[in-house]
């Protein structure tokens, strides 16, 4: 509950004039609560309008996409790319290409990236873009054009030491691709103006993997230090059947835990010997199916429609990795009914409100988005930096550095719940350690 009048305030303001995006009303208002032991201690904040200036971006562009169709048709698509927050270093964070996209959708998403990229220690501002485009169904031919189209518009507001931007849902390899060669050929430069780039002209190994492999680091060293424990011989629900489910699924079976399901947008599917991972690659990675196949490929394995039902699947550990508010109040009953104790996200906001409260009055160990999640742009700042040095390292390496970054997101974390009295509190700690560093820089650069 909001109770400190600055922090009430600051929240009303942003109600009355964002009261349309409700994605970004939700991510506002949960940073904000958990942040005012942090507001009460430190008047500086408020005297240099700290607050205000954090839920406001500081440029939102957007623009209209004309491309056309396979059938000769023009389409019509809206692009976004928000420019949050650029205290302690240049705007970085994802594009997402998904029917759901408006200007809220993205302002919630480039909030988050504010607090998630101070937490990797990195030096990385926040934003995030994408767009209301619909790659499902689309031949590569089309989805070249969307993104060249795109870029085209995209380009004069970025850059390597302004704003890199890299993928989401729906944006992989392919797309990073089509829009790194639309940069390059208009402005006849090559930089490392995207993350996520192929390994052929800049990516970084671990890329793909950094997002579901940084969530099992991540859970595996809560869990270690709060309970501990570890993943080895436990039942984990993963939603999802993407980049971060994929790699999360894998992660979390080499430290000896039974995956049991996988999910899309039509629905979830239950393998009770444990989910073979090579089927839902080829699935999706080999051919853009839909999940539903698994279970006629794999003897013993069911096929449910509506993939909320995937969080009334028993477990031990549950790790969302579809999309935002995909774990209601209801689904959250479920998972504690049926023994859930962990809930670590890899989606961006994968639980509502509701779904938080009943985590945290049944003791649930709670690892929110913004720390769990953070592998992924923690390894877009380490191909960064590759590229400014113009080399790259092992997998081994960047690898090993993705672990140590997310076991010191865990440390940050719980040092700062523990420093404003809300000890062993994941979702605090990480609210407050990354507010504190963007804070503290907005402070020292002045009114801006
Ligand atoms: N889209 C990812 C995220 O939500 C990664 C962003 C990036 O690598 O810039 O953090």
């Amino acid at each position: 509950m909001l109770t400190n009048e600055y922090v009430k305030r600051v929240y009303d303001q942003v109600q009355k004039r964002d009261g349309d995006q409700p994605e970004f009303l939700q991510a506002v208002y949960e940073v904000l609560d958990t942040l005012q032991p942090v507001i009460a201690k430190h008047p500086e904040y408020e005297a240099n309008g700290v607050l205000e200036r954090l839920v406001e971006p500081e440029r939102v562009v957007k623009f209209r996409v004309a491309w056309v169709d396979d059938a000769g048709k023009v389409q019509v698509n809206r692009g976004y790319r928000v420019q949050f927050n650029s205290a302690i270093g240049p705007y970085k964070g994802g594009l997402r290409f998904h029917p759901t996209v408006n200007e809220g959708v993205i302002k919630f998403l480039g909030f988050e990236q504010i607090l998630k990229n101070s937490l990797t220690t990195l030096p990385m501002g926040g934003g995030k873009g994408g767009s209301d485009f619909d790659p499902k169904g689309k031949s590569d031919a089309e989805v070249m054009r969307f993104c060249q189209a795109f870029m085209t518009e995209l380009n004069r507001h970025i850059g390597q030491f302004t704003d890199v931007p890299a993928g989401d849902i729906n944006v992989g390899a392919r797309e990073i691709g089509y829009l790194f060669g639309q940069y390059k050929r208009i402005r006849n430069e090559y930089s490392g103006v995207l993350t996520g780039k192929g390994l052929e002209f800049g990516g970084s190994l671990a890329r793909t993997e950094a997002t579901g492999y940084g969530l099992c680091y991540y859970t595996a060293e809560a869990l270690r230090v709060l309970k501990n424990d570890s993943f080895e011989g436990k039942t984990v629900v993963i939603s999802g059947s993407g980049n971060v489910a994929i790699f999360a699924t894998e992660k979390a079976q080499e430290l000896g835990a039974k995956v049991v399901t996988a999910s899309d947008s039509n629905g979830y599917v239950y393998d009770p010997d444990g989910i073979k991972l090579d089927i839902v690659k080829d699935i999706k990675l080999g051919h853009r199916g839909r999940i539903k196949e698994y279970a006629e490929r794999v003897p013993g394995a069911e096929y449910h429609e509506g993939c909320a039902g995937v969080w009334t699947v028993p477990c031990d550990i549950a790790l969302p990795c579809a999309t935002q508010n995909e774990i209601d109040e209801a689904s959250a009953e479920a998972l504690v009914k049926n023994g859930c104790k962990v809930v670590c996200e890899g989606a961006n906001m994968p639980s509502t409100p509701e779904a938080i409260a009943v985590y945290q009055k049944n003791g649930l160990l709670y690892g929110p988005a913004k720390a769990a999640n953070a592998g992924g742009v923690a390894v877009s700042g380490l191909e960064m930096s590759q590229n400014s040095y113009r080399l790259s390292w092992t997998f081994e390496e960047t690898d090993a550095k993705l672990k140590s970054i997310m076991e010191s997101i865990v440390a940050e974390s719980l040092a700062a719940a523990k420093e404003y009295g809300e000890e062993g509190d994941l979702m605090a700690g990480a609210n407050i350690a990354g507010f504190v560093k963007v804070a503290n820089a907005m402070v020292a650069q002045g009114i801006l």
